[in-house]
């Protein structure tokens, strides 16, 4: 059942994924099916709400650029070989979004001829508006940057509402939860509480661009069932940044 817009908090958002939601807690497995096929059941459900969705996927599941370095990769090499793991997990979530009859486009910051589409920002915004999940792929296409970066240049170009940060965790808290039973999730920071209190949300040139250009960042658990679809009918999950 298709919902108005209007009953919407937000129409237009970047949903940043980190390889690792592709994966299942405490499995070695790159890929998991169930992983896979929750996210993309999470992902119907705001479909279903009209959300126009475009998707920013990570590649911790296969490769990152800083760990590839430590046994002695060329960091450039290393972050090629990242973004192209990208382009992997960008064809996984295609696929699967394709089986369940979204409509979907992947898109790469890098051309790789017959296998996804060239990043295009005008072509991506037409096929939001005309209600095609788009996935960017590649990050930002360039090595040193991460795929948050990516998420919020993106966010920034296409004229998104909001970066929907999907992690393993409820949010940010005052300390990290594993470590320290008596931490508190924040439900709201603004960008400069971040800053001052040294959290760490995303790597700083990420958070720079969004602060600069007011992008808010909702960090929430991807795993907690619902969650997306409560975040864009504006309930309060997770923590906000603005
Ligand atoms: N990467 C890059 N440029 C970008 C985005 C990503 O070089 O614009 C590389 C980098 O090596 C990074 C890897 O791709 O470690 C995977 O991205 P990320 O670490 O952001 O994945 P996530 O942690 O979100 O799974």
């Amino acid at each position: 059942m298709n919902i108005s817009r209007s009953s919407l908090k937000y129409s237009r958002v970047v949903l940043k994924l980190s390889g690792e939601s592709l994966t299942k807690v405490n499995n070695f497995s790159n890929i998991d099916s169930n992983a896979l096929f929750f996210l993309s059941k999470e992902i119907k459900q705001i479909i279903d709400l009209n959300v126009e969705l475009s998707i920013v996927i990570g590649a911790g599941n296969l490769f990152r650029g800083s760990q590839l370095q430590k046994i002695g990769i060329n960091r450039v090499a290393a972050d090629h070989i990242g973004m192209l793991s990208t382009i992997i997990n960008g064809l996984v979530i295609h696929n699967s979004l394709s089986k369940m009859n979204i409509k979907t486009s992947l898109m790469s910051a890098i051309p790789v001829n017959g296998i996804c589409e060239i990043y295009d920002w005008n072509k991506a915004i037409n096929l939001l508006s005309n209600k095609t999940v788009v996935i960017f792929s590649a990050g930002i296409g360039n090595p040193f940057f991460t795929t948050d970066s990516a998420a919020c240049l993106r966010a920034i170009e296409i004229k998104a509402d909001i970066v929907l940060k999907g992690t393993k965790v409820d949010g940010v808290y005052t300390s990290d939860p594993k470590k320290n039973i008596n931490s508190v999730l924040y439900s709201k920071l603004s960008y400069q509480e971040v800053l001052e209190k040294e959290l760490k949300i995303m790597d700083l040139s990420a958070f720079t661009l969004a602060r600069d250009y007011n992008i808010p960042i909702r960090v929430f658990n991807i795993n907690n069932s619902g969650a997306l679809k409560r975040i864009v009918q504006g309930f309060n999950e997770g923590t906000l940044i603005n």
